[in-house]
């Protein structure tokens, strides 16, 4: 089974998680751009089951376009992202795969809220666009 590790950058945080990472997306709204300080969000998707951390994180209520909270974790000390839990879709984590030690084979499928996509960012190869979510 694959298991991959990741963590915030002053190492305060740090998880791993096991099976394959799914809805691997690049979020281009403009919660993921506040978040990150930059252009968008590179996530996937693992059950809450298969992720274990060590060390807290500081967690952030925000709200998703359904009105329904999210759950925005990060590392209270260095502020790095590390994943949401969102209460329209239970027992999941999406990771802020930026965090992972390694990306290998981790591709964007899709990428979505591209209508607030920067103008000259070019469409990633291989993912299907959409304007707001799926
Ligand atoms: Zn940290």
């Amino acid at each position: 089974m694959t298991e991959r590790n990741g963590g915030c950058l002053c190492g305060a945080v740090r998880y791993g998680v096991k099976g394959e990472l799914r809805g691997v997306t690049i979020c281009h709204c403009t919660h993921c751009q506040k978040l990150s300080g930059s252009l968008f969000s590179f996530n996937a998707v693992a059950r809450e089951a298969d992720y274990v951390q060590s060390g807290a994180t500081t967690v952030y209520i925000d709200s998703g376009d359904s009105g329904q909270p999210v759950e925005r974790h990060f590392c209270g000390r260095c502020g790095s992202p590390i994943l949401a839990k969102i209460a329209a879709a239970p027992g999941k984590v999406v990771i802020k795969a930026g965090t992972l030690d390694d990306i290998a084979g981790l591709q964007p499928k899709i990428e979505i809220y591209t209508d607030h996509a920067a103008a000259w960012l070019a469409p990633f190869e291989g993912a299907t666009r959409f304007a707001r979510n799926m």
